[in-house]
């Protein structure tokens, strides 16, 4: 039988064997809610602790954000791993909505326009590619109007799945279902600590708890496994800092509703995206900008006015539609060199600079050990500007990591895809890279 022996011996995971099944999670904003979702499902307790008075309130804390897959004109890894998370996305929250009515979901629908040359290709490219036309249609301007219910000049690809989410109700009913006695297999126990800043991981010996300590050094948690969920403040651990990062801020403006905009039926996605007006904020969304290697934001009505001009280039009518527009929401992102994120055990630098030193002499032949991690840490960070739609996948193939449920998986081919996921997603995969490419200056 296949295992694990087919990956790459540095993107190995070893079998664990956990005492007490007690995880601390560090943030509780969307990355932090699925795992503990996840984790509570598999019978864990899980600790979830974040600073602010309220889950939910940093990158996560917009009003609204899409949950789409991401397209390349020709297929491409990183466009299958948009696809997997974004079938896991639907699945769950389709779910999710049947047991918590409130859940702020809407299915209904993407229109991603082609409004410049390089859209136009893409689509071009798309249309010759056989989709099934429930994931994906390539529509000419009048099929898109009357799909969007306002105006477009242009052709879109549309993803009628697809849809939009307020991320707090996301979190908060993640957490609910926690609790629920409707949902399906919850076994294990959630407690939220909220207003407490970890500032620290410790632990003296191997075989020690970890110790999450608060500013004043007292212990606020211990626990065999911890989960650092943190969005922008990935690298504020020892054992984190070395991660490659980059933050980019985004901010969001509403504008309210008004005859025209009413008649807006789907989310559409341009340079950047809108929403249909909100049941419950009569508000449309739009946005959001993004600036690169910003580390901390706040609202900026400057923002605003561009996030109005942008719209204004492709959505004219709508644009000008508007009495009025409010700043929404402004947080940083977190992304990778990459894109892809991080989930998964955080790889222990020195044994990988030292027992893969060779790996730029190509010896394919020559067995390498096992992969060694900090043990019982664990990642799942670095979600830019998709992890509305990606984080539920990457928490469930987190989840089976730490359950050894990832150890035989050729017979089945969607455990086959969630390995190559891991692959793309492993803390150490930019070391790796360095070493085979021979970069001395390992970060
Ligand atoms: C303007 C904007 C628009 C976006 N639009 C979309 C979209 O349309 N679709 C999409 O899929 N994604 C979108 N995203 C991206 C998505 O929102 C993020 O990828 C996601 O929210 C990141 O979640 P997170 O849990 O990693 O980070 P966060 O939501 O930032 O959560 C991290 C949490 O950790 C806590 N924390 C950090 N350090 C500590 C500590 N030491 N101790 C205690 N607590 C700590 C913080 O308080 C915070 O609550 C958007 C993001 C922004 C900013």
């Amino acid at each position: 039988m296949a295992n694990q022996k087919q990956i790459p011996a540095w993107f190995r995971y070893p079998q664990y064997n956990w005492e007490s099944k007690h995880v601390v999670v560090i943030g509780a904003g969307i990355a932090g809610c699925q795992i503990a979702w996840h984790l509570v499902q598999a019978g864990w307790q899980v600790t979830l602790i974040d600073r602010e008075q309220k889950i939910a309130q940093q990158a996560s804390g917009n009003p609204a954000g899409i949950i789409s897959p991401k397209m390349t004109a020709q297929s491409s890894t990183g466009e299958d791993f948009y696809v997997s998370c974004f079938d896991y996305a639907i699945t769950q929250l389709t779910s999710l909505k049947n047991r918590h009515q409130n859940l702020d979901w809407h299915a209904c629908g993407l229109l991603q326009l082609a409004h410049n040359a390089r859209e136009e290709l893409r689509w071009e490219s798309l249309k010759n590619r056989d989709f099934d036309q429930i994931f994906l249609q390539l529509l000419d301007q009048k099929q898109s109007t009357d799909i969007a219910g306002i105006p477009l000049n242009y052709k879109a690809s549309y993803f009628p799945q697809a849809g939009w989410i307020n991320p707090v109700s996301f979190c908060e009913v993640l957490l609910n279902d926690c609790e629920s006695k409707n949902s399906i297999e919850a076994s294990g126990k959630l407690n939220v600590i909220l207003k407490t800043d970890v500032i620290n991981l410790t632990r003296k010996n191997e075989s020690d708890d970890w110790q999450l300590c608060n500013k004043q050094g007292k212990i606020i948690a211990s626990a065999e496994a911890v989960i650092i969920t943190s969005g922008k403040d990935l690298n504020r651990f020892s054992q984190t800092k070395n991660l490659p990062s980059m933050p980019v801020a985004g901010q969001t403006t509403t504008a309210p509703s008004n005859a025209f905009a009413n008649q807006l039926k789907t989310t559409i996605g341009h340079e950047g995206y809108l929403t249909p007006i909100s049941d419950t904020t009569s508000q449309l969304t739009f946005g959001a900008s993004f600036e690169r290697n910003i580390n901390d934001t706040e609202l900026n009505t400057e923002t605003d006015k561009n996030n109005l001009e942008q719209l204004s280039k492709y959505l004219p009518q709508l644009a000008d539609s508007f009495v009025d527009i409010n700043s929404a929401h402004a947080a940083i992102r977190m992304t990778t060199p990459d894109r892809f994120p991080y989930f998964g055990g955080l790889a222990d630098q020195d044994f990988y600079t030292d027992k893969y030193n060779d790996l730029h002499q190509g010896k394919q032949y020559k067995e390498y050990p096992d992969a060694k991690y900090i043990g019982g840490l664990f990642v799942l960070a670095g979600l830019g500007s998709r992890g509305l739609t990606t984080s539920g996948l990457c928490a469930r193939i987190l989840c089976d990591i730490l359950n050894n449920n990832n150890n035989d998986y050729l017979n089945n081919n969607s455990q086959n895809e969630n390995h190559l996921i891991q692959q793309h997603c492993h803390s150490a995969r930019f070391i790796i890279k360095d070493l085979i490419r021979k970069t001395t200056n390992i970060r």
